[in-house]
Order: C-alpha cells, then structure tokens, then sequence
C-alpha cells in the first residue's frame, strides 16, 4: 500500500528463491510458461508461487493492472513486455499475445504471463491456456487473489456474512462484444443476495436498472470500489437507486459490489480505520473508539 518507491537488492532476490526452495516449490524449467496472478494491487497480496516465478523468469509479459513493483523482483536481464489493453496504441490483441507466449517458449524461454488478480477469473486466462494446449507448450497456472476477494476484504466488506447472505455471484458486466452480458436478471435478482460485478462500470445504471426491475429493493446497499488495494483506494457506498449517478464520477479500475454485507463496512473498515489513525475497540461490536 506503500507509496515509497521500492529497491530490490540481490539479496531480496535470493530471499525468495530460498524460500522457495525450503517449501520446495517447483522450479520454473526453460520452454514453460506460467500463467499466474499477481493479485489485485498491493504487492503483499502475490503468492510465494508467484513471486517464485518473477524471481526466475526469463522474461515476464505483464498486464495493465499488474502492480508495476512487483516487476522490480525480476533478475537484471530479463525481458519485460507491457501486453495491457488500455493504453490505446501499444494494446496488444489476445491473439499476439498467445502468438508470443508461445514462440518464445518455442525459443526455451522460461515466460511468466503475470496478470491481474486470479489468471482464470475475468481475465482470458482461460484464452492463453488453450492456445498453449493446443500447441503443445507446458504450462503451469498459478492462482492469484481475485480483485472481488482481496478488493472487498481491504474495503471492509465481508464476501458472505451468516447474517445477510448465504450466496455471492461474480459477474462480468462487459461481454465479448463489449456490452452488457444477457443475464437472467430474476434468476441472479432472486438466486443471490449478493453480487460482485468485474468490468461493470459502463453499464451499471441498467445494471441496477435490471435489478430493481427484477425485485431487488431499491435501498439496498452497494458500493464501487475503486482502484481496491493500492493506496489510491476509494470506497463510494451508496444505494441500488442512486448507483449509476454514483457511477458517473468513478473511475477504473472498480468493483461493484449490491448486497446488504455492504452495510458491514460501516464497522469493518479496518483500512481506513488505519488510515485516519484510529482504533477498532477489539470487542465484538467493533466499536470506534479515539
Ligand atoms: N483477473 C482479474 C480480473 C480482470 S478483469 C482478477 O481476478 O481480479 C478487470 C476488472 O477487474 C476491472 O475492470 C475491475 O472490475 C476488476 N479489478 C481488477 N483489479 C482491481 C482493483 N485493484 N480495484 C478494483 N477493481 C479491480
């Protein structure tokens, strides 16, 4: 959560790898790839089997919201290409770069392909690995925090809660061709009470639109959470009716998160307890205390 910026020594370096070795980690062999998470922003939310792999790669092809310290763990000479899609001219399309995750395997290279959060969540993950099936390169997938779990737990937002619900969904709110997924809108309004949406932010007002049409109370809580992890993170909690003008302000990356543990935040926010330099009363109402 840091802002500082970061050094790596050899040592540090080194650290890892022993680490690994004294968890006997597998070792990253030359013609693999490894698919692996980087979690969602903070840097301590990476893996010991991803960090593992930082630290041997030969060269790394990183996303937009990999959290760009972590790449200071790869060994001096290793290559690192950007491979994100938001930045206009340099984004890359999938199929370069399954292309070049396996040409360069091809080459014997040891390739990390290091994405945001899990590699198998919302992220095309799913994608890479067969085309690297299909061509017959080894692979290994190396899960990472998703950004609906690790985002919600630094926002203070219980993923379930025996007191309000016993269910969470996660969707993605952009399809393949961009627009708002076909969902059956009574099923998700009725089946869970809570509901995680990746990629939702350009059309959350019909979001919540489909909601409210499908049952779901227009007070009910929600919030967006903006940038989750990192030290720029913003909670915005407000209500199903008032979602999407609560939206039009915010900016990516963001979760959205509609359902009653919403309102457990009010108790829970442990992070900006930290940040205002207050204390959590350790009894169990969490009371605030100075
Ligand atoms: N594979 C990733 C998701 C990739 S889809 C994962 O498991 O987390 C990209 C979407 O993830 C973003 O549009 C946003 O909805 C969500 N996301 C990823 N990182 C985030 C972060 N730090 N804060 C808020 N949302 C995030």
């Amino acid at each position: 959560m840091s802002t500082e910026p970061v050094t790596i020594h050899p040592a540090e370096r080194l650290a890892a790898k022993r680490l690994a070795d004294a968890f006997g980690l597998p070792s990253f062999d030359p013609g693999w790839v490894w698919l692996a998470g980087a979690g969602p922003g903070d840097p301590g939310l990476v893996t010991l089997l991803g960090l593992h792999a930082i630290v041997q790669a030969d060269v790394v092809l990183y996303d937009a919201l990999v959290n760009e310290t972590l790449l200071k763990l790869a060994r001096p000479g290793a290559e690192l290409i950007y491979a994100g899609k938001r930045r206009g001219k340099n984004s890359c399309r999938q199929a370069d770069i399954s292309r070049t995750l396996v040409s360069l395997a091809r080459n014997g290279k040891r390739v990390l392909r290091l994405k945001g959060g899990d590699p198998f969540v919302f992220g095309r993950g799913g994608e890479e690995a067969l085309s690297l099936a299909r061509a017959g390169v080894a692979f290994r997938i190396v899960p990472g925090v998703t950004a609906g779990i690790g985002g919600l737990a630094y926002a203070g937002i219980p993923l379930t809660h025996r007191d309000t619900n016993h269910v969470v969904t996660f969707l993605t709110g952009h399809g393949s061709d961009g627009r708002l997924p076909e969902f059956d809108w009574v099923a998700i309004a009725k089946g869970s009470p809570t509901l995680v949406f990746y990629m939702a932010l350009a059309h959350v007002g019909e979001i919540a639109a489909k909601l409210m049409q499908a049952g779901r109370a227009r007070d009910e809580p929600a919030a967006i959470v903006g940038d989750a992890t990192n030290s720029a993170q913003s909670v915005r909690v407000t209500t199903l009716e008032q979602l999407g003008r609560a939206a039009e302000t915010a900016s990516a990356p963001a979760l959205i998160v509609i359902g009653e543990n919403v309102r457990l935040r009010e108790r829970l926010d442990w992070l900006g307890a930290l940040t205002n330099a207050k204390m959590l009363h350790p009894d169990a109402r969490m009371r605030e205390v100075s």
